[in-house]
């Protein structure tokens, strides 16, 4: 900024962020898109001059859920004396849309997940007609264009959403009309943000996508590169000691993907495949497009390319049809496949989605059923959890512990590890050997200083 162009007024801004990492992921871009305005984050929505309500339609109940939230962001405005602008942005943003302003008029702007990158001029209409404003159009690559790389430093561990939307349209999700067509951003733009966080410090990067490993990103060299390509060439990034990628789509666990899990070895041993039921039947009803039987051989080939890899996953419990043989087929793969963590969930009815009008299974049942597929996963969970202690692994180390002399980093798994250790060691990865695993997290001693991302048990 030279010296003639004033500097923004201060302005507070408080983001409020539902659902997954990539809304994790957006709220820290619009700061990023604000923060020329003179938008600072604060802790608290009292006396600020934004808030920003970055949604989840996933939750149960999300619409009825913001509303409220809303309602007690209005006696929050009035305090400023209308001042405070009100934003709502996300999933539900896109699916309430005009609802949105109709039931609560104090609204300022309801913005759609494609149009972040136009906050500022929004803002400006607001304030220019003084009235609510709406965006909820699907232009996906301007928002890849035109979004700002991130500005403060992410961290030793940091996301980078690389693909949006879906084609796939299962029968329980709202994400291919909330958050449109299948789209991904073009591999030059991903790999420059990539270089520009492990020159921040960051190491470890989560590649983000609502089903990333349909990855089909502009390749610099002119041609469509994949998600394994994309991989590999963010492997060759100096320092960037470690990669991940999430969510995948059975269906699209291509041979090539397979392989980079055995040749690529900055590519972690761990993978997040929801298969969401062990019943055809339902995967049909559900639109999956996998049978039980796909998910197990991905599964096989993905054991004999890396025999030390571990399987997390989501399930969807009593989706309308679902009987009691339906849950014990669901029961059988998860026995068989034995994961390492995994997401469960009843289903709920999203409104607009096919299986919303479907007879639903009694709430009794569903709570039944989970609960039993819960106490099989956790002891899952525990076992794998238990499985490492006497290891000796690498960990990347974060920062400090919770208490003084401890220091923080994550496993091969993304397990959080814990050692006591005088310096900390951030951005390192160190041999540690595992003593003790809690229910989330794993304690043990440094024990050398090799940087081997092997478990050397
Ligand atoms: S593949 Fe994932 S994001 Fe796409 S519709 Fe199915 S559950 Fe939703």
């Amino acid at each position: 900024m030279n010296s003639k162009t004033p500097n923004p007024p201060r302005r507070k801004l408080h983001i409020v962020t539902h659902g997954c990492q990539m809304n994790v992921y957006d709220s820290a871009r619009m700061a990023d898109v604000l923060a020329p305005l003179g938008y600072a984050p604060v802790d608290s929505p009292a006396g600020a001059d934004m808030v920003i309500m970055n949604t989840c339609h996933i939750r149960e109940r999300a619409a009825d859920k913001m509303f409220s939230a809303l309602g007690r962001l209005r006696v929050l405005k009035e305090d400023t004396g209308g001042k405070m602008l009100i934003a709502v942005t996300g999933c539900v943003a896109q699916a309430e849309g005009e609802v949105i302003l109709k039931r609560a008029p104090y609204v300022d702007l309801v913005v759609g997940p494609q149009a972040y990158h136009r906050l500022p001029e929004l803002i400006a209409a607001a304030h220019r007609t003084n009235n609510s404003v709406i965006d909820t159009e699907f232009p996906v690559e301007q928002k890849f264009d035109f979004l700002p790389d991130a500005a403060a430093p992410q961290g030793v561990i940091a996301n980078l959403t690389i693909q949006e939307g879906c084609d796939k349209f299962c029968s329980f999700c709202v994400v291919p009309y909330t958050r449109g067509a299948e789209s991904s951003r073009p591999a030059a733009s991903i790999l420059a943000e990539a270089r520009r966080m492990v020159a921040q410090g960051t190491r470890e990067i989560a590649l983000l996508g609502q089903n990333v490993n349909a990855y089909h990103g502009a390749g610099p060299d002119g041609g469509v590169w994949s998600l394994a390509m994309l991989l590999q060439e963010l492997a060759e990034i100096p320092n960037l000691l470690r990669l991940r990628y999430t969510t995948s789509h059975p269906s699209d666990m291509t041979d090539e993907l397979i392989m980079a899990h055995r040749d690529n070895p900055a590519l972690m041993p761990y993978l997040h495949l929801p298969v969401q039921s062990g019943s055809d039947k339902i995967l049909a009803a559900m639109n999956r497009k996998h049978t039980a039987d796909d998910f197990r051989r991905i599964v096989e080939k993905l054991r004999n390319a890396r025999p030390d890899i571990a399987f997390t996953s989501d399930f969807i419990i009593g989706h309308p049809g679902e009987t009691e043989a339906d849950f014990q087929a669901t029961m059988a793969l998860v026995r068989e496949t034995g994961f390492a963590l995994a997401y469960s969930f009843n289903y709920s009815p999203r409104p607009g989605t096919p299986a919303a009008g479907l007879p639903q299974i009694p709430a009794g049942e569903k709570d039944a059923r989970l609960y039993a597929l819960q106490a099989e996963l956790r002891r899952q969970q525990d076992a794998f959890n238990a499985s490492t202690v006497g290891l000796t692994t690498p960990v990347l180390f974060t920062g400090a512990g919770r208490y003084p002399g401890q220091i923080a980093g994550r496993s091969l798994y993304a397990q959080p590890v814990v050692v006591e250790a005088p310096a900390p060691l951030t951005g390192e990865i160190r041999q540690v050997t595992i003593t003790h695993a809690n229910p989330n997290s794993l304690l043990g001693t440094i024990n050398g200083h090799s940087t081997q991302e092997t478990i050397a048990a």
